[in-house]
């Protein structure tokens, strides 16, 4: 609930539990049977059983399926949730556990959120409709494309939009100094949903090892996951620290090249982030290199099952047009940049079984992806049912005043 500790560092484990014995019956289990296993494992301190297994049973609702692209390369597609990225099932379990937290008490609870796009309609929609708990997401004003914008601004209930005149880094600094003003915080229950948040990582460890039962292989295995602000590759290192068996990770990055370079010049230089084809990952200081650095210790333990490579956007589109042509197989600009990484490191380890992460539904990023292929892009019933809905959002000036009195006005 806290999202953040006061010393401004990063939530760890102090223990991290051992699921060897889970590892090794796997095979017979299903999604939300491993989900739980390990679900009870953390949560069990505070947490009935019966709650947890209400968590499971509402937020890892959806398949995460293991495809086949060729010999020795397997997608693990993690887009079949309601805004078809995998930030669904952060976002949802997030949610069903905070739920579970603020029923016992009878204030609201209002949940704080700037989104340069992905982020906010993973968590609007994992807070829909949830009992005692608001979410309001602030958007840069014509700074998200049509079809995010639509994700955000047309569920209603408990879910508020606030199209800010300004940029993504303006609406991060109205929620930063929300959190920093005593007097609204007196008056209303502020929390954050921050990408960050440990809640967040730990139902994507989850997925991780379903892939495992699903790939189903005596050799050793590889994961590359495209990645930004690297949560997602952290839940794979949680994975293998609780038993699972991967020998090796690939962190695929776009341009935004702070961690390869790490890995290379042993020196870490945070950079301001440069935009991309793969939006969702031009983050220029990954706040989660910290936690895989408390896990490694040093630069050089890392590099031995961590490695980080970087392509360029025109090589993201050569990846999409191929794997379309080849394979018979549609990529979004993010998976390519994992499949990119994989392949790279598949060269010299032929030995291996692949995996990479699929992170998002191509149909989202249609706009990039039919120049590329010359096609149309078919659009899941999902999305077209969000097109056809009005936008509702309510227009804020970039203005902390202004934010405050509307929090105080319509929440207190
Ligand atoms: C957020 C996001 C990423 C990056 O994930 P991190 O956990 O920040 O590394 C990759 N792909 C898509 C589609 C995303 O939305």
């Amino acid at each position: 609930m806290n999202g953040l500790p006061d010393d401004n560092g990063l939530y760890m484990p102090n223990e991290i539990p051992n699921h060897e014995r889970l590892v090794k019956g796997i095979r017979e289990l299903s999604f939300k049977d491993i989900s739980f296993v390990i679900a009870k494992s953390v949560l069990s301190d505070d947490f009935k059983d019966s709650e947890i297994e209400d968590i499971i049973d509402k937020s890892i609702s959806f398949d995460s399926p293991v495809v086949n692209i060729n010999e020795n390369i397997n997608i693990l597609e993690l887009f079949h949730g309601p805004t078809l990225a995998f930030k669904d099932f952060g976002a949802r379990f997030m949610a069903r556990t905070m739920e579970n937290a603020v029923s016992s008490k009878d204030k609201e609870l209002n949940i704080l959120v700037a989104t340069s796009g992905d982020t906010g309609s993973a968590v609007a929609h994992g807070f829909y409709d949830v009992e005692g708990i608001n979410v309001i997401i602030l958007y840069p004003s014509g700074k998200v494309s049509n079809i995010q914008e639509k994700q955000l601004t047309t569920l209603d209930k408990n879910i508020f939009a606030l199209e800010v005149a300004g940029t993504f880094d303006d609406c991060q600094n109205l929620v930063k100094q929300a959190f920093l003003d005593k007097k609204l915080r007196k008056n209303i229950d502020v929390s954050s949903a921050n990408s960050i948040n440990i809640a967040r990582l730990i139902p994507q460890s989850f997925y991780y090892f379903n892939a495992y039962a699903k790939l189903n292989t005596r050799k050793k295995i590889a994961v590359s996951v495209p990645s930004g602000n690297f949560g997602n590759i952290t839940a794979g290192i949680l994975a293998k620290l609780m038993g699972l068996p991967i020998e090796h990770f690939i962190a695929s990055t776009n341009n935004n090249k702070t961690v390869p370079e790490f890995l290379t010049k042993n020196i870490y230089v945070p950079k301001k982030s440069i935009s991309t084809i793969s939006n969702a990952m031009d983050v220029g200081d990954p706040s989660n290199m910290k936690r895989i650095l408390d896990i490694y210790k040093n630069v050089e333990n890392l590099k031995k099952e961590f490695s980080s490579w970087s392509f360029t956007d025109s090589e993201t589109k050569e990846c999409i047009l191929h794997t379309l042509q080849n394979y018979s197989y549609l990529l979004d600009p993010h998976s390519s940049v994992g499949l990119l990484g994989l392949r790279k490191f598949l060269e010299s380890h032929e030995e291996f079984e692949g995996l990479f992460l699929g992170t998002a539904h191509p149909a989202k990023f249609a706009d990039i992806i039919e120049p590329i292929i010359s096609e149309t892009v078919k659009m899941p019933e999902s999305l077209k049912s969000v097109i056809d809905k009005e936008k509702k959002s309510i227009a804020l000036n970039n203005d902390y005043d202004e934010f405050s009195d509307y929090l105080l006005t319509k929440f207190k």
